[in-house]
């Protein structure tokens, strides 16, 4: 008989740890591969990203932007550098990442710019057509949805990936999960941006309200000063994705942004010496890549590019 007191014998938890070290390994194991035993929906490391063969003899005497950026040793694009998977600026180093800069980079090389000779600059949505009309930028690749009231000012190639509106709430949000469920919410997507103009003119009901970026929103929404953010589900996904446990995309994407890439409205040949660059980037591969290095860890598969729409001349 065991004396009263004494400690039970120290097999049971030996066991016990035992199980539960098998049991953890077995959680690594299954996490480590898909339902169906394939590995997890990531793409490469973000640091494998891929390299864009520079068009060394590439000219483009007709496009005005080009010879600019020729004479001055480089090119300067716009982006976005608060979106997670699309445009996001390493604070330290000051490196762009993601798939609109590989979009960027792609294009850059070619038009004959090696890596080294590509600046990026932000700009904020309400800001890129004074930037691109005045000559701040030479292009513009960052969530921006080809348009024609956006045409009368800017020319847009591409588009090189189509996106849709959607909504962001706050994980324990159950009233919301749709445009429909907005009225009386506070809203808040980036002024100058499509999703704003789009909430304001079909649900006139929200209490919208604008930032210049949509991680302002963000940080409104997290400190339960707005109940949803509103843009397009790359970017939205992007955001959920950094802290999963307070975020979540709700409801079905409610309209279609072809993103573009812009251009001065003017300048036609730099617009279709664009287009065919991502055309021939689509055809060897290298679009493919971009996404699965960037916009695919977000676990959505690399999606068909969008047909090119390769308007006339203005
Ligand atoms: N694609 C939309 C737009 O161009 C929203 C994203 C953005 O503001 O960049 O307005």
């Amino acid at each position: 008989m065991t004396p009263r007191g004494t400690p039970r014998a120290p097999r049971p938890p030996a066991v016990l740890l035992l199980l539960l070290a098998a049991l953890a390994a077995l959680a690594v194991l299954t996490a480590a591969c898909g339902k169906d035993g394939s590995p997890p929906v990531k793409g490469p490391e973000a640091g494998a990203l891929p390299t864009y063969e520079v068009d060394k003899d590439f000219t483009l005497p007709g496009s005005p932007t080009w010879e600019r950026a020729k004479r001055r040793g480089y090119l300067t694009v716009g982006a976005k550098e608060d979106q997670p998977y699309l445009g996001e600026k390493d604070p330290a180093s000051g490196a762009y990442s993601g798939f609109d800069i590989e979009i960027a980079r792609m294009m850059s090389a070619s038009l004959g710019f090696a890596p080294a000779t590509l600046r990026f600059r932000t700009i904020a949505s309400a800001n890129r057509e004074t930037a691109l009309q005045n000559g701040q930028i030479d292009f513009y690749v960052g969530t921006y949805t080809i348009n024609d009231n956006r045409k009368k000012l800017v020319g847009f190639a591409g588009p090189y990936y189509l996106a849709g509106q959607g909504l962001l709430v706050r994980a324990d949000e159950n009233d919301i999960k749709g445009p429909q469920d907005l009225a009386g919410k506070r809203v808040c997507s980036a002024a100058g941006s499509t999703p704003y103009q789009r909430i304001q003119k079909d649900y006139p009901k929200a209490d919208l309200v604008a930032y210049d970026t949509y991680s302002v929103c963000v940080d409104n929404l997290l400190t339960y000063q707005v109940d949803a953010v509103t843009t397009d589900d790359a970017i939205l996904i992007g955001y959920a994705a950094k802290v999963p446990e307070e975020l979540k995309v709700v409801g079905k994407p409610f309209s279609q942004e072809p993103y573009g890439i812009g251009v001065p409205k003017n300048d036609n040949a730099l617009r279709f010496a664009l287009d065919d660059a991502l055309a021939a980037r689509e055809k060897n591969g290298d679009w493919k890549k971009a996404y699965q290095a960037t916009l695919g860890l977000s676990g959505v598969p690399a999606p068909e590019p969008p047909a090119i729409d390769r308007y006339p001349a203005s």
